[in-house]
């Protein structure tokens, strides 16, 4: 008998997706320079040439057998160490390869992340808005996703809110800065205070609360601002890395967990990422990507067309009249509807050729997601079409 879980998952894609493949149907329709697809979070530049670089001279240097062939479960040794290495380096804190998991991406580093920590009916809090496949993953360890609500206005972090979320049965909670799908940087003092809330948690309820940072955006951030290291501010913190957007290397599926030094029981902590890992069939991470990476750690891809794009949509669609909050980071851009009903909304912009993402999977309500991840030609062309949606609503 199939898994109806599984099956009902698999028959369901996600809204991104459905916009996505709606897009492409238009493309094919009208011609690709007539439709302006802001959906999906697929990097538009291409990686570093170091990266290609790196690949083609492993592949004429390397013995074949050891550059294809397994890894240890965690990783390469050497790789962990260059990774502990640079975080080190750029934290300010020590990191060790030895609590160094290498994975196929943010995701692998979520699902296992959430396996090490979760128990049957254990609570996950995630800070709205949030990247709807955290729910999936959640609740595929048979824990349950609690929701925070934001601030509204600039979606950082209610406090009050958040206090609110915690109960006996919060095993995690998940934050994800840059952010998908608003671009907020959470502060040095945002982060303060919710390392303090956290200790002031673990007191309350007599147990251990890790902090799930979910970081496939650390790089990508606007006007030179800085990402603080949530592991400088609270000890029990897992690190999900990907270099999925910073090297733009999605399809290469190549990411980290790190867990901090000092954590509670780091040890065994690690022990459980790797129980985990083995568990769900994350061993191994592709071998090449593993030596490719450690060796571009600290570089991107030309990731200043975002910062444009950036630029150029917040102006125009402010001029047009509308509100949207202003991204520090990522790729992506926060409207608000000139409806409540943020599917209504998107689908009424599909008359006009513009495809954006309803922001009720993402937990808040009104608003739409605009990815930046696009040409600027793109960006450019749409903006006589998002006049028309604006006319169309205020006429
Ligand atoms: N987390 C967030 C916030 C994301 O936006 C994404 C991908 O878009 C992921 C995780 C998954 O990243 P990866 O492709 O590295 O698995």
């Amino acid at each position: 008998m199939l898994n109806k879980k599984y099956e009902s998952l698999g028959k369901k894609s996600s809204v991104i997706r459905e916009l996505f493949e709606f897009a492409n149907k238009r493309k094919k329709e009208i011609g690709e320079e007539n439709v302006y697809d802001f959906s999906l979070g697929n990097p538009s530049v291409a990686p570093p040439k170091i990266v290609d670089e790196t690949i083609k001279n492993l592949l004429n240097t390397s013995c074949s057998v050891a550059l294809h062939g397994y890894t240890s479960a965690a990783g390469d040794y050497e790789v962990r160490q260059k990774i502990a290495e640079y975080i080190s380096k750029q934290s300010g804190k020590e990191s060790s390869a030895d609590l160094i998991y290498i994975t196929c991406g943010a995701a692998a580093s979520l699902t296992i992340s959430l396996s090490a920590v979760t128990c049957e009916n254990d609570e996950v809090i995630v800070l709205a808005p949030f990247f709807p496949e955290y729910k999936v993953f959640i609740e595929n360890c048979g824990a349950k996703t609690v929701v925070c609500k934001p601030n509204l206005n600039d979606f950082t972090i209610d406090f009050n809110n958040l206090e609110n979320c915690f109960t006996s049965n919060t095993a995690a909670v998940i934050i994800n800065s840059p952010n998908n799908p608003s671009g907020v940087v959470y502060s040095n003092e945002e982060i303060e205070c919710l390392a303090n809330l956290l200790y002031k948690m673990q007191i309350k309820f007599n147990k251990q609360i890790y902090l799930i940072t979910d970081e496939p955006y650390r790089e990508l951030v606007f006007d030179n601002i800085s990402v603080p290291y949530p592991s400088c501010y609270y000890n029990n913190t897992i690190t999900c890395y990907s270099f999925s957007k910073s090297l733009s290397l999605p399809g290469e599926r190549i990411g980290y967990i790190e867990v901090s030094q000092d954590a509670q029981n780091a040890k065994d902590i690690f022990a459980a990422i790797c129980g985990a890992g083995r568990s769900l069939g994350f061993v191994c991470a592709p071998s090449l990507m593993q030596k490719t990476v450690a060796n571009c750690l600290g570089k991107t891809s030309d990731i200043s067309v975002y910062e444009r794009n950036r630029n150029y949509l917040y102006k125009a669609l402010t001029e047009i009249g509308y509100n949207v909050v202003l991204p520090n980071g990522a790729f992506y851009l926060m409207l608000k509807c000139l409806t409540n009903n943020a599917l209504q909304f998107a689908e009424k912009a599909k008359d006009f050729e513009l495809i954006i993402v309803p922001s009720d999977d993402f937990g808040v309500d009104g608003f739409v997601r605009i990815a930046l991840c696009v040409s600027e030609k793109t960006v450019k062309n749409s903006i006589p079409a998002f006049k028309k949606l604006y006319d169309y609503y205020r006429s």
